[in-house]
């Protein structure tokens, strides 16, 4: 438990410091804004879609058991091979499985951070596969043996000098600092890994039920190459990805991508409903899709915190958030970063191993505002600092909440606290960076605010009693 919040202390006190990172992702994230408020202004009315998508998420979240049993009864009709894993090595299991069964040596895969959650890569190889990314900042973060820095674009901390020196040292290219040469550098690449894959790989967007379809929005292509050339499909999705009708996609499609991406639509929007059927000519001869719970129905029991099951991993959240933008993706150490992440990965990997993520927040609500779906996302890190608290208290946490309720009941002893600490606070600059600062961690990078000269109570005296302040009587 202390290992991954000191770990998490450690890498973000690192990454703040350094200020080459901070401009890149801040150069990056100006630029997204820029064109996410173009987008954003072309709706007649953002916020009455934003009310729209959060209740068909609601209807979607809140009757989660009828829309999957519609879902999966759907895509089996259609001879799709559905397996519902409750947890992450069941998911990866049956995968492997798949693949030994079939002989499987080469797999090209789309992205997924469902995949990422389940650890997916490393199984299949542990099993004797090798497995190519096939989304370009996917494939920049494998040859670089990392996970990915953000829930939408992986690469997003790496800049194109950066990229074209891994590209020379991994692939053996000529140096180059334009995009589009890199590109087809990774393209030329990728399109003998699409020839020589057993099976393919993909996440899912969204999970329709209605029709029984996936659904799979990205810019590159690579997801329609990674499931059409393969013999074999395997989709893995989280079951929070279920919408109900398939005219739902007509809202969320543009709403993921100006979220998410800062674009009207993203390029390819493509919808799987089984494999090949007869007098079909192209697709997979076998279509497999994983859903996987995870201790996401939970969460789903957590009448509180169940919204947070709404989330389109958009990725609009982290683009806002200035914790994310100053420790970067990586220092979280967890598959979603970010706020989103902070909430749900206490769910998902346990509440005291991950609760310093909920701490690690400005509150300023900047995420709520950010999501496209309305998950009230700051009050849910609050509702996880409480829980924790709750559960398992740390000693010193016991003895301050017993001291503030121990002084909040006694108004005397309150005054006189009061006075005492306005007179010795101005001592904590004697000690500030010695180890008897309590204020320590606060005062090491900025400067405390003053004190108010005239307390509440002293205040109110001199103002006279009769005239109350609003609100209060
Ligand atoms: S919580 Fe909201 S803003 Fe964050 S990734 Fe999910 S849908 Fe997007």
């Amino acid at each position: 438990m202390i290992t991954f919040a000191k770990d998490f202390k450690r890498a973000a006190a690192r990454v703040t410091a350094d200020l080459r990172h901070r401009g890149l992702i801040q150069r990056a994230l100006k630029s997204y804004e820029v064109k996410r408020d173009e987008f954003k202004g072309r709706y007649q009315n953002w916020s009455e879609a934003r009310q729209a998508a959060a209740e068909i998420k609601w209807d979607a979240i809140n009757h989660l058991d009828r829309y999957l049993a519609e879902f999966i009864a759907k895509l089996e009709a259609r001879g799709t091979r559905v397996h519902v894993a409750s947890t992450g090595e069941q998911a990866r299991d049956y995968i492997v499985q798949v693949a030994k069964e079939n002989a499987v040596r080469t797999i090209i895969k789309s992205k997924s951070m469902t995949a990422e959650e389940v650890e997916l890569n490393e199984a299949l190889e542990h099993a004797g596969c090798t497995v190519f990314e096939s989304d370009l900042g996917e494939y920049i973060v494998q040859l670089r043996h990392e996970k990915p820095y953000h829930l939408v674009f992986p690469a997003m901390h790496l800049t194109r000098d950066e990229i074209s020196d891994l590209f020379q040292k991994e692939l053996g290219s000529e140096p180059t600092n334009s995009p589009e040469e890199l590109t087809m550098i990774a393209r030329r690449v990728m399109r003998q890994n699409y020839c020589r894959a057993d099976m393919g790989i993909s996440g899912a967007n969204f999970a329709v039920a209605e029709t029984g379809m996936i659904s799979i929005t990205e810019n590159e292509g690579n997801a329609r190459l990674t499931t059409a050339l393969p013999k074999i499909h395997v989709a893995i999705l989280g079951i929070e990805k279920i919408l109900p009708k398939l005219e739902d996609l007509a809202l969320f499609l543009p709403m993921l991508a100006t979220a998410g991406a800062g674009q009207p639509l993203t390029c390819y929007n493509s919808l799987f409903g089984g494999p090949r059927q007869p007098g079909e000519v192209d697709g997979p001869e076998q279509f497999h899709v994983v859903l996987l719970d995870n201790r996401r129905t939970e969460l789903l029991a957590d009448a509180e915190q169940r919204d947070s099951l709404h989330c389109i991993r958009c990725g609009a959240c982290l683009n806002v958030c200035p914790i994310f933008k100053n420790v970067g993706g990586h220092s979280y150490g967890t598959t979603y970063q970010g706020p989103i992440g902070s909430v749900i990965t206490p769910h998902l990997r346990g509440l005291q191993n991950w609760k310093h993520l909920s701490a690690a927040s400005s509150l300023c609500g900047a995420c709520t505002e950010a999501c496209p779906v309305g998950i009230d996302l700051h009050h849910h890190l609050l509702h996880n600092r409480r829980n924790a608290m709750k559960e398992k208290p740390l000693w010193w946490e016991k003895i301050a909440y017993a001291g503030f309720v121990f002084l909040m009941r006694r108004p005397l002893l309150y005054r006189i606290s009061g006075k005492l600490g306005s007179i010795f606070f101005p001592l904590h600059k004697l000690v500030n960076g010695g180890p008897l600062d309590p204020l320590i961690s606060w005062t090491k990078t900025r400067e405390f605010p003053p004190l108010a000269k005239q307390s509440f109570q002293e205040y109110w005296k001199a103002k006279g009693k009769k005239e109350a302040p609003h609100g209060l009587s």
